[in-house]
């Protein structure tokens, strides 16, 4: 069953100067002007022009983690709750903040807590342990093979599709039962701890790995909420006493670093990694292409981040995007990448479907 199809959202989000650029930039303006109560930002091409670009949402470099949380993921998580599939991804530059939005861990009440621990943290308050459980898998997809980042000595872990409905799996990946939230971070914190990170000129904190945090949700209702309002039968009656059983699951992706290679200035094995990244972010971009374009054929199989997001990206997911810039006008390539980036991403649709069991 199909309710309104809802485009994929997407936002953009300025990082802070950092000590270098506040020394390095002193004398330029950002390379982009925000208008966030338009929602628009203007891309300065040269000291007299700029283009000006129109997003869902435009987070200024005062922009609260909260506020990002609640614009960017909670819809997204709140429809996941309801049993559909939903997908946060990052998107930009390194350096840029995609791991600050995405994984910031902190104590409870810390106002800088990322968007995956404050999705768990409502998945678990909005979740009954008797009823509904909740299971979480966290991996990295380094070089085009799947790691698991709960127990790193599993490699190279395949992705099942099931051949009649498409969903897709990792039946070889640690899948942990959360019995509260603080088991959640414990979770967080072993897998951070295994990433591969490595350093590039451009960050020393840089990643060349994707993260990919899954949260399975199966639910148990003995009562209909209001928003399974489209699961009722033809004559809009319902049978009240049978249990109605929702799947559903929650990628958050941080990408790995958006960057050119050759601004990476890597060598050797640096360089194998870049043009991973390349190739499935290239990817990436072409599925949402051809969303965009509502291809019939969206090209999913051309690498494992585009296989891994098959049924969470388009068709009946719920998808946020955000695209993390930098303010620096020495990067205005990096920077205009990204924001075409989202801006494609801007004009593709999913419908919405509920999956029932
Ligand atoms: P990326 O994941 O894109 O490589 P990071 O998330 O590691 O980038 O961010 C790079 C640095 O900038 C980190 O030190 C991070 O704490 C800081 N940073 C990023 N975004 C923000 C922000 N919105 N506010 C404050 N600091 C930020």
């Amino acid at each position: 069953m199909f309710a309104d199809p809802a485009r994929v959202r997407v936002a953009v989000r300025l990082r802070p100067r950092n000590a270098e650029e506040l020394v390095a930039d002193a004398d330029f303006p950002d390379g982009v002007e925000l208008q966030p109560e338009l929602k628009r930002l203007k891309l300065r091409k040269n000291n007299w022009d700029s283009e000006t670009y129109q997003f869902d949402e435009v987070f200024p470099d005062t922009a609260s983690q909260k506020r990002v949380y609640e614009v960017v993921a909670k819809p997204v998580v709140e429809s996941v709750l309801d049993g559909y599939n939903g997908t946060v991804m990052a998107y930009g530059q390194t350096g840029t903040g995609k791991t600050y939005t995405l994984g910031k861990l902190g104590e409870e009440d810390c106002a800088d807590r990322g968007i995956m621990v404050r999705a768990l943290e409502d998945i678990m308050a909005d979740t009954n342990p008797e009823n509904d459980t909740v299971c979480v898998s966290y991996l990295q997809l380094y070089m085009e093979s799947i790691q698991d980042l709960l127990a790193p000595e599993r490699d190279n872990i395949p992705i099942a599709e099931d051949p009649k409905t498409g969903d897709v799996s990792l039946p070889g990946a640690t899948l942990i039962q959360l019995k509260n939230y603080k088991s959640f971070i414990g979770l967080l914190q072993t897998g951070e701890a295994n990433r591969v990170a490595a350093n590039t000129k451009l960050n020393t904190e840089s990643s060349r790995s994707h993260a990919v945090l899954l949260v399975s949700v199966l639910r148990c209702f003995h009562s209909f909420p209001f928003s399974f309002r489209f699961s009722s039968n033809e004559n809009g009656s319902r049978n009240s006493r049978a249990p109605v059983i929702r799947r559903s699951k929650l990628l958050i992706v941080d990408l790995a670093g958006s960057e050119r290679v050759d601004k990476s200035g890597s060598e050797g094995i640096t360089l194998e990694e870049a043009k991973f990244i390349n190739l499935s972010l290239t990817a990436l971009g072409k599925c949402i292409n051809a969303l965009a374009e509502n291809s019939p054929h969206v090209p999913t199989r051309d690498s494992k981040l585009t296989r891994l997001l098959r049924d969470s990206f388009g068709g009946s997911a719920r998808t946020s995007l955000i695209t993390t810039i930098g303010p620096s006008p020495r990067h205005r390539g990096e920077t205009a990448s990204t924001i075409l980036f989202g801006q494609r991403a801007m004009k593709v649709e999913n419908m919405l479907k509920l999956k029932e069991e």
